[in-house]
């Protein structure tokens, strides 16, 4: 998920790698390798932390001579940011090495048919399982061997191989994983993007998913997954840096918005497998599953309102008694607690000091926890019973995005996987749930192409003082996340009211062209929530649906209307937040904002 790059010519290999490496580092990672083909061999360095450490160790890469070699920064999803774990891997017999980003699903059988092969792990990576393979399969042709090695995977990867039988060769294979080629004089490169490679050459070469690329000095051959040669065009890059970083987006925050049906099929496709749910990392007994009698779920900001989004799905799929509870609250509270409670303890970075505390403070009082976190081997990971990641790779931009949905698809499958093992989500509940679950990434995609219309109208919303967002059950939970991302990016005072409570409350704030954003995603409670519209547009109120395509019941009560696919109710928060980020985004950028860096906001905050 982070970076790769190689490099094979007539100059020193690692100086250029380990620029490379360090252009990449924007990306976000948290450790770093390269190899050399050496006189003697490959020569493996790498270190748990900065390329900056990196280069120290190797003097600048003085220390690693050769003029081939492939270099990698991780971003860690199996096993922890150690040394061992750092790329690159080599095989057994050295003679191979491999960088990756991405994840090896079918990883855990691959390194139980590899071990009883008598082959030795040394990290506790899926990549791993790689090297071993080309080792396994090695006829001493460096093509079919890598292709029989690469039919064996399941999942995303970008892969670079060096093999010391042929020193200034290099394979680069895509699936899922950004790799590019960069085609020099004499000297050709691969990297994830092309920040690493415009400073050494111009004249890039894109793979598509399923092909692969043999490079040497003196050319560079592509092939797609048969083996069949394939010509491919040289792409001329006309990006700059800052462009090329974020991938041509403007901003990182859009750039992750447009990434969220990759992360969001990155977190579910390991986990669903011949039709069934299988969590491997949280494997409570029978007995204490059904020993649970209550589950509590406790987190900060968006990842809270995940959690009240979840909340739904959780009681209604497992029938057990669930509450999200702020973490700054819940440490304090003297909380109803005991062992028979199952805490969630949910968190982008896994470093957020006050859910530590609630975690810490629950744990106390019997709690078994598991936690739902982004960054592999965090603080939360390491002190939790049990750990799902959500995968959804590094973000960088403060406002999260593809952070918040990987999160509720996690918590979906967990809903749906306890409902089953529980019984109360029975035969014929279970394929529709499993199908549409298997189906976000693919609706994420086009609730995103459906909302094209978005920048027209922030500039509809923009110079708004305020904005209200509405929704029930559900669609509540949605509005709460949109309104959060609209303060977060625009600086907007926006409010989120349940929508039969605004009539209880503030309704008088509602005045000539306030805008309402009404979530209306919940078909059972639809009419309800066009209630709440018409008293509000009696009011003034401007009022923008977010609304299912093809409801023709709202087209007469709302001012503007933003639709996304049809989904089971439960799981609409997924793409009910989608149109909402948009205009979040639009808006703050109709309004000139900072929005990767908003003013006064930390991406991980370790203070209470
Ligand atoms: N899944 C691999 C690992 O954990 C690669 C991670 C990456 O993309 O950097 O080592």
């Amino acid at each position: 998920m982070c970076g790769i790059v190689g490099f094979t010519g007539a100059q020193e290999a690692a100086p250029l790698l380990l620029e490379g490496l360090k252009r990449l580092e924007y990306r976000g990672y948290d450790s770093a390798g390269i190899a050399v083909m050496g006189k003697d061999g490959i020569q493996v360095e790498k270190v748990s932390g900065k390329v900056e450490k990196l280069c120290e160790r190797t003097k600048d890469g003085a220390l690693v001579p050769g003029k081939t070699g492939i270099g990698h920064t991780r971003w860690a999803t199996h096993g922890a940011p150690t040394e061992p774990n750092a790329h690159p891997h080599l095989s057994n017999d050295g003679r191979w090495a491999v960088v990756h980003n991405g994840i090896i699903e079918n990883y855990a059988t691959l390194r139980e048919e590899l071990t009883a092969k008598g082959y030795v792990f040394l990290s506790e990576t899926d990549t791993e399982v790689i090297v071993h393979l080309l080792e396994y399969y090695d006829n001493g042709d460096l093509k079919t061997t890598v292709m029989k090695a690469v039919a064996r995977l399941e999942g995303s990867y970008a892969l670079g191989v060096l093999c010391a039988d042929q020193p200034d060769r290099l394979f680069a294979v895509r699936e899922a994983s950004p790799l590019i080629l960069g085609v020099g004089v004499g000297e050709n490169y691969f990297a994830s993007d092309v920040t690493a490679l415009v400073s050494y050459t111009k004249n890039a070469v894109y793979l598509d998913d399923g092909d692969f690329a043999e490079l040497s000095p003196r050319g560079i051959t592509v092939y797609d997954c048969s083996g069949q040669r394939i010509e491919k065009p040289v792409s001329r890059i006309t990006w700059n840096v800052e462009a090329a970083e974020k991938g041509g987006y403007e901003h990182f925050m859009l750039k992750e918005i447009m990434e969220q049906p990759a992360a969001v099929r990155a977190a579910i496709a390991p986990r669903v497998k011949d039709g069934e749910i299988r969590l491997e990392e949280f494997d409570p007994s029978e007995e204490e599953l059904r020993g649970i009698s209550k589950l509590v779920i406790t987190a900060c900001g968006s990842a809270y309102y995940a959690g009240c989004a979840a909340k739904y799905a959780l009681e209604s799929l497992c029938r057990i008694p669930t509450e999200a509870v702020l973490a700054s609250e819940l440490r304090y509270s003297d909380p109803l607690i005991d062992e028979h409670t199952l805490l969630i303890v949910i968190s982008q970075s896994g470093e957020t000091a006050d859910t530590i505390a609630a975690l810490k403070e629950c744990r106390s009082r019997g709690a078994k926890v598991l936690a739902i976190v982004n960054v592999v081997g965090s603080t939360i990971a390491k002190l939790a019973d049990w750990t799902l990641y959500t995968w959804a790779g590094p973000e960088i931009a403060v406002a999260t995005t593809k952070g918040y949905t990987t999160q509720l698809t996690v918590l979906f499958l967990l809903a749906v996987f306890m409902g089953r093992r529980l019984g109360r989500v029975d035969e014929e509940q279970y394929p529709g749930l499993l199908y549409d679950i298997l189906r976000l990434p693919r609706l994420i995609q086009n609730a995103i192409d459906l909302n094209h219309g978005i920048p027209a109208l922030a500039k509809k919303y923009h110079s708004a003082a305020s904005l209200f967002f509405i929704g029930r059950n559900t669609d509540w939970a949605s509005a709460l996340e949109g309104a959060l991302k609209m303060k977060e990016i625009s600086y907007i005072h926006a409010e989120s009211y349940a929508a039969g409570e605004l009539k209880h409350g503030t309704i008088a704030l509602i005045e000539e062209g306030t805008p309402v954003i009404a979530v209306c995603c919940n078909e059972a409670l639809e009419d309800k929530t066009i209630s709440n519209i018409v008293e509000v547009k009696a009011r003034g109120a401007r009022v923008l649906a977010v609304a299912f395509r093809g409801d023709r019941k709202i087209v007469s009560q709302a001012n503007d209307i933003i639709y996304i696919p049809r989904i089971h109710t439960l799981f609409t928060p997924v793409l009910a937040v989608l149109p909402m980020q948009l205009l979040a985004y639009y808006v703050a950028k109709e309004n000139g904002c900072d929005i990767d860096k908003p003013k006064n906001l930390a991406k991980s905050v370790t203070v209470e």
